[in-house]
This record gives structure tokens, C-alpha cells and sequence, in this order.
């Protein structure tokens, strides 16, 4: 059995000849697949049974099994899915006022760089996931958006694991994202822990995809006890490889900063942010920390927070406060917890 979502068109074309069906049948069944977005043979009204009946012989859609969903109170949908060798991953949907549907997707199972903060660092590595894997949890929220009417606006690569520990199957995801979906580069975004060396590979890249840089402290000693990964490519580097990216690309940068009450919400640490930062072509997306069980941090609270953004602001730093999402069922980005999902949530 044969994974649709594997094939591009030009493998399409050869299941269909091998299937004895006629060329433009592969026509019908791309639109099918992506400008339809049905999830079953049968829904494919104009192909004959017969028709039906081999395809459902020889191939189907998708490797992903739903193993669990949940809903949040404000909408935000989070699912749980396991694949062929039994590895568990999440991806979560955000629907916003303004219309945009948001999937937030993982890249691994599980992530090598044991950020103590993060869930997913938490669980340690699982593997790798496939292009086709990181593409068909946005293609399945797609396909459910399609059943009611709407429409899959934007993705991020927020969810579990490192898409730049995953550089080509994350890159090539993206390339599906955009010719199959028909999500634009500048509605996709990428986060990065901060490896320097993939940073500048992807400024190469000349796509147009948005980058998140995973900032979070602005000293070496302090991000390093946070995210490990530091002592490999400390801050100056980074920095380095961040500037070279907005040269390159001529693009924003954004920097996230899960703010830790009493950690990394002081006003000395918004005024080396604020240094760090000055003059970069840059925007800085504050998010109050997700709490999760391995890591004794709190989300910082509103009046130091107010405060932190006041004096980043003196620096000319732009930023934004963001609101959680999903709080309710843990279904923050980069806050993804199969492990706990696992043993609760399974039936
Ligand atoms: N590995 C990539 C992408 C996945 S994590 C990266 O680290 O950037 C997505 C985002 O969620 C990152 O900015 C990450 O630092 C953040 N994050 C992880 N755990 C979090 C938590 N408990 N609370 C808030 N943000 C968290
Ligand atoms: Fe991995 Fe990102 Fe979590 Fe760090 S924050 S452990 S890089 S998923």
C-alpha cells in the first residue's frame, strides 16, 4: 500500500499507469487530494468504482493515526497522532478572529536539545519525521477546514522537535506546504532553537518563509543552563547568524521569549535584550511561559511584564505580548506533551 501524500505528481502519473487507469486520472485525483482536500476514494465522485476499488487496493491517505484529540475552550484544537513504528507526535490547530487557521506542526518525535523548559526537550528524541509526516498533519487539518467550508491560512513549525535538526525533510515540507496547499512562503513560519550554521543555510535558501529565533535569555551563562544548545552556538554567534539572515533576505526576524517570572522579565534583562537587539531589523514576540511538570518555572506576571516591554521599548526594540493558546489542554506551541497524553488520553 502505497502513501498518496508520498507521490508527487510525476509518481501520481505512474500508480495511475500501473493501475491500468487512464493518464488524466491523476489529474483528477491531484485535485482531489489538494484543491478538494477529500480523505476517503469514495468522495471522489467523477472516478468510477472500479476505479475506486483499486486505488483503495493499492494505496491510501496518509500514515497518521489519530490517537487522541482535544478541544480548548477558546478553540484551539490539539490532536495526537502515532505512526507506522508506533512514535507518538502532536499538532495543534489555532483558529483566529481574523480569520487565519494556524497549524502549528512538529518537525520530530520528541527533540535532541533538551530545552529545560520545553515538554517536548523534556521527552528527549524519538526520530526524525518525514517530509510527507511533517506535511500531512497541516494537510489533515486542511482536509477538515475543506469539509466545513474553510480554509488552512497559515503554518508554524512550533510543535515537537528541531525543524533545523531536520533541515531537508523540514524544507521540503515546506515546499509541499506551498505547492500542494497553497499556503504562501510569507504564511509559513519556521522556529529555530538558534543553530547558527542552519540559520545562514536558510538564509541562502532565498524563500520568502518567516523565521523565529528561540532567543529567550540574553546573557550566555543564564541561556545556556535554559537551552543547552547555547554552549554549542553561544549568543554572539547567534547573533551573528541572525544578522546575516536579515542582510541576506532583507527580512524581520522575530525572536521568541517565553517569559519566566523572576528568570527573564526583569528590567536588566530587557535592557540586555534591548542592547542585544538595537538597530536589527527584528520584531520580539513575548509569550508567558507554559508551565510544564520537569521545570519548576512560572509565567512571568502582567505588571513585570509591562514593565520588561516599557524599557525593551527605550532600545527602539519592537515587541508584542502574546497570548497563550490553549492553555486549558497544554496545546501551546512548543509546550507538546505526548508523554502525558500518552498514559492519560488513550483508549
Ligand atoms: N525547536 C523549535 C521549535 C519548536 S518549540 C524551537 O525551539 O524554536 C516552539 C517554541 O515554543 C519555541 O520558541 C520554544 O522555545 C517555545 N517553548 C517551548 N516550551 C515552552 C513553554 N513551556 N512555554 C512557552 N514556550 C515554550
Ligand atoms: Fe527542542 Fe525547541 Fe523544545 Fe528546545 S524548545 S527542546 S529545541 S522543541
Amino acid at each position: 500500500m502505497i502513501n498518496l501524500y508520498t507521490l508527487n505528481q510525476g509518481d501520481l502519473a505512474e500508480l495511475i499507469a500501473t493501475l491500468d487507469e487512464k493518464p488524466f486520472r491523476a489529474k483528477q485525483l491531484w485535485d482531489w487530494l489538494y484543491d478538494k482536500r477529500v480523505g476517503r476514494f469514495e468522495a471522489m465522485t467523477n472516478l468510477s468504482r472500479a476505479t475506486i476499488h483499486k486505488l483503495n487496493e493499492a494505496a491510501r491517505l496518509g500514515d497518521l493515526e489519530l490517537a487522541a484529540q482535544q478541544v480548548s475552550k477558546d478553540g484551539t484544537e490539539k490532536r495526537l497522532y502515532r505512526l507506522p513504528d508506533s512514535q507518538l507526535i502532536e499538532s495543534v490547530l489555532m483558529p483566529y478572529d481574523d480569520d487565519r487557521q494556524t497549524a502549528c506542526i512538529s518537525s520530530q518525535a520528541g527533540c535532541a536539545l533538551g530545552c529545560v523548559f520545553c515538554a517536548t526537550g523534556q521527552m528527549g528524541f524519538g526520530r526524525h519525521l518525514s517530509a510527507a509526516e511533517i506535511f500531512e498533519q497541516a494537510m489533515i487539518f486542511a482536509r477538515d477546514l475543506a469539509a466545513r467550508g474553510e480554509r488552512l491560512s497559515n503554518v508554524v513549525f512550533m510543535g515537537m522537535g528541531e525543524p533545523f535538526h531536520n533541515y531537508d525533510a523540514s524544507l521540503t515540507a515546506v515546499d509541499m506546504l506551498m505547492s500542494r496547499l497553497g499556503i504562501g512562503a510569507r504564511h509559513i513560519t519556521i522556529s529555530t532553537v538558534g543553530l547558527a550554521p542552519q540559520i545562514r543555510r536558510f538564509a541562502d535558501e532565498g524563500l520568502q518563509v518567516k523565521l523565529a529565533v528561540s532567543l529567550h535569555k540574553a546573557d550566555d551563562a543564564k541561556r545556556s543552563a535554559l537551552m543547552p544548545v547555547n554552549r554549542r552556538w553561544p549568543i554572539a554567534e547567534l547573533m551573528d547568524a541572525c544578522r546575516y539572515y536579515v542582510e541576506r533576505t532583507k527580512r524581520r526576524i522575530t525572536f521568541e521569549w517565553a517569559a519566566i517570572a523572576g528568570e527573564n522579565d526583569t528590567v536588566a534583562e530587557a535592557q540586555r535584550l534591548g542592547r542585544l537587539l538595537a538597530g536589527l531589523h527584528c520584531h520580539v514576540n513575548v509569550i508567558p511561559l507554559n508551565p510544564t511538570g520537569g521545570y519548576a518555572g512560572r509565567p512571568a506576571h502582567a505588571p513585570d511584564l509591562e514593565r520588561f516591554m516599557a524599557s525593551l521599548r527605550q532600545y527602539g526594540v519592537k515587541a508584542t505580548v502574546r497570548v497563550r493558546r490553549g492553555i486549558d489542554i497544554d496545546a501551546g506551541c512548543g509546550q507538546l506533551k505526548t508523554a502525558v497524553i500518552d498514559a492519560d488520553a488513550i483508549r
